[in-house]
């Protein structure tokens, strides 16, 4: 697990596009977190360094939105699925052996549905209004070989959390 932190979006978008520099076809990547956690300015920082020129929005409603760029972006938020079978309608295994990368808002409810090849992004509130602690995870062999390259993209912001005090 690696540990992160950011004091602004601005910075979350650096992050993730980062992170996009590893991007390969096939990608999975499920963001975790609650509501303005900042899941979707992760997906605009990595869409933007994917030389995605729309504007990426909370697919909230539309649960899939689409993008074309040096890789294609198929954005999910998964928030209102009830059921883990929906994520099967949504054509989501196709769409990962489609070429393109995945980025999956609220993924935890439905990685049981997923194959166990990701990296997992936990978003949590930090002490500030502007603070996030990102945890990075790796799942699945795909990902735990990229686990030093993941580090090394996230190395501006890597933090390693206090010890708590007694
Ligand atoms: P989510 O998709 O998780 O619901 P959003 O990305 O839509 O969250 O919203 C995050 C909000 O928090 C935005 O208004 C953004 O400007 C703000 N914000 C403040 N600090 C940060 C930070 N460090 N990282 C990401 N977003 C931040
Ligand atoms: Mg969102």
């Amino acid at each position: 697990m690696i540990d992160a932190r950011t004091t602004s979006a601005a910075e979350t978008k650096a992050l993730a596009a980062a992170l996009a520099e590893l991007a390969r076809p096939g990608d999975l990547l499920l963001l975790a977190g609650d509501l303005g956690a900042g899941k979707t300015a992760f997906t605009q920082g990595y869409g933007a360094a994917l030389d995605i020129d729309d504007l990426i929005t909370s697919p909230t409603f539309t649960l899939v939105n689409c993008y074309e760029g040096r890789l294609e972006l198929n954005h999910l938020d998964v928030y209102r699925l009830e059921a883990l079978a929906e994520v099967a309608d949504l054509g989501l295994y196709e769409m990962l052996d489609d070429g393109g990368v995945t980025v999956i808002e609220w993924g935890d409810t439905v990685a049981p549905a997923l194959p166990a090849d990701y990296l997992e992004i936990r978003f949590t509130f930090g002490d500030d209004d502007d603070e996030r602690l990102l945890e990075l995870i790796p799942v699945g062999p795909r990902w735990s070989a990229r686990t030093r390259a993941v580090a090394a993209a996230v190395a501006p912001w890597i933090h390693e959390p206090e010890a708590p005090q007694c």
